[in-house]
């Protein structure tokens, strides 16, 4: 009890500090959907950043060297998909590793006349329940200037993060004014959507990595949801509704139609 007061007492102190204005540089220029926020998202998001950035530890991996760039680059990213969400500091996560690049896994596979083979997999990003996760520099750079579609790592990752929220990373984020029944059926059916899509070639809004599994899904889905709101509008409405109730926010109302990929 005293802890916790002590401790939202230092991060409405550390919220309340001048928030740096190099540091609103990095975000006009790394954080593309910034300027899109009004005034009270904006001030949301700097509060946010502001006590994420005190508490969490970045390391810096392969010899990548972490910097105010690198760090307000992840946190500003982050901040947005909070928005809807109050006071949430995913206490679960201690540190952010980030890497010079795609980073690789090393695998196995097991061979039909036994043995197995070794291989390598890569990767820009992940998250262990353990409290840490991992990023690829340039894939964080790609989502905060919308280089890459409607893709976005520090969004995917931070997706598993909500989703966990509640327990178990199964797809479902914590759902507490919602009818989970009805949200999951709602899931599901978009899900099927989405496969019949991929199944005869037809366009959709997000990419096949989100048919891997249902946490996979709402990961992806909701990189769209932020990215490029209107895009998965107009693929699946029904899908984005459910978004919008479990992330608590609509970015379609910010987002214009067709944001452009450079500026
Ligand atoms: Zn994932």
């Amino acid at each position: 009890m005293l802890f916790s007061f002590l401790r939202s007492r230092r991060r409405r102190a550390i919220a309340e500090r001048p928030f740096p204005s190099v540091w609103h540089d990095i975000l006009r220029r790394g954080v593309k959907p910034w300027q899109w926020l009004d005034a009270t998202e904006a001030e949301a998001c700097r509060r946010w950043i502001a006590v994420f950035l005190a508490e969490k530890r970045f390391e810096g991996c392969g010899g990548f060297e972490i910097t105010d760039e690198v760090r307000v680059c992840i946190a500003g990213q982050a901040a947005i998909v909070t928005l809807g969400l109050g006071d949430e500091w995913f206490g679960s996560l201690k540190s952010v590793l980030v890497y010079p690049g795609d980073y690789l896994v090393p695998r196995s596979t097991p061979l039909a006349g036994g043995g197995e083979i070794e291989w390598k997999e890569a990767r820009v990003g992940e998250t262990w329940s353990g409290g840490s996760m991992a990023l690829s520099w340039p894939g964080v750079m790609d989502g905060g200037r919308l280089r890459d579609g409607p893709r976005s790592v520090v969004i995917h990752e931070f997706a598993h993060l909500v989703d966990a929220l509640d327990g178990d990373i199964d797809g479902v984020p914590p759902l507490p004014d919602l009818d989970r029944e009805a949200w999951l059926d709602g899931i599901a059916a978009a899900q099927e959507r989405f496969e019949t899509a991929l199944d005869e070639g037809r366009a959709t809004a997000f990419d096949d990595y989100a048919s891997e599994s249902d946490v996979e899904f709402f990961a992806v889905a909701s990189e769209c949801f932020f990215q490029d709101p209107h895009r998965l509008a107009r693929h699946d409405a029904t899908l984005y509704a459910l978004l919008q109730a479990a992330w608590r926010q609509d970015p379609k109302r910010r987002v214009p139609a067709r944001p452009s990929r450079e500026r």
